[in-house]
């Protein structure tokens, strides 16, 4: 079996809705699904530990909603644990969905946007036939915890489908050269330790992840959330400052 290449597929600025972003505008065309992350100075959180009001973070959530596309019913976002707890959702679905303990999300439910809030962790993206998808947020503990891994198996066990079968994109996140980590967090990742502090690029983990669950198409994103920090906010490089992005993928009702 031949190992399947990655293609760099880069996110576009579009501010439809009054709410800028950056989407897989390729997926819209082909696939009919939205995918894509918020730009910077556009904070989403769940206003729990935060200084925003709730009545203004669950309004940028609203306004998400509504500028992602007309006929999505439902949303859902979690308080992540940077664990491999995944939300699992069939059928219909309609609200603001808040769930506990999830780093991610797999759904063959129509008009339902899933969403994952990042800031240097790499939200990935997930496609199966028949419409079926997942959305993770994977920093080096959910990588290190199998998050990817998880992930592919439950939105194959829903769709019915095959990795191979599946298309990956590997979205907006912080690149090697930005990250650099301590000999544990190389351990935890990649199984081995260096002597001292090393570049961690988490997109080629999860792609050469990818590649050994032999999923069909891996595409990553050019974008770096901490180089491109004009556009996008990072973790890292703010020192912990800057607010959150959300990431989010839905089928496009029809
Ligand atoms: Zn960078």
């Amino acid at each position: 079996m031949t190992e399947t290449a990655v293609r760099v597929l880069a996110e576009r600025a579009v501010a439809g809705g009054g709410v800028p972003r950056y989407e897989l505008t390729e997926w819209r065309e082909e696939y009919g699904v939205a995918a894509g992350v918020t730009a910077r100075d556009h904070a989403f959180d769940l206003s729990l530990h935060s200084e925003t009001p709730i009545g203004t973070a669950m309004g940028r959530w609203q306004a998400l909603r509504h500028a992602v596309g007309a006929g999505f019913e439902a949303m859902v976002v979690s308080r992540q644990v940077h664990g491999c707890e995944l939300g699992v959702y069939q059928g219909q679905a309609s609200g603001f969905l808040i769930r506990d303990g999830l780093d991610g999300h797999v759904s063959d439910a129509a008009g339902l946007l899933l969403a994952v809030t990042v800031a240097d962790c790499i939200p990935v993206y997930l496609l199966a036939p028949g419409g079926s998808l997942g959305l993770l947020h994977a920093g080096w503990r959910g990588v290190a915890g199998g998050i990817l891994e998880r992930g592919v198996q439950t939105l194959c066990e829903v769709a019915g489908a095959s990795p191979a079968e599946l298309v990956m994109h590997c979205g907006i996140g912080i690149c090697g050269a930005c990250y650099e980590v301590g000999p544990e967090v190389s351990e935890a990742v990649l199984g081995h330790a260096p002597a001292e502090a090393t570049a961690l690029d988490l997109r080629d983990v999860l792609t050469n992840r990818a590649q050994v669950l032999g999923v069909g198409q891996i595409t990553t994103s050019p974008w770096c959330s901490a180089h491109d920090n004009d556009r996008f906010y990072s973790h890292r490089r703010s020192g912990g400052a800057d607010g959150r992005m959300a990431a989010y993928l839905g089928r496009v009702p029809t």
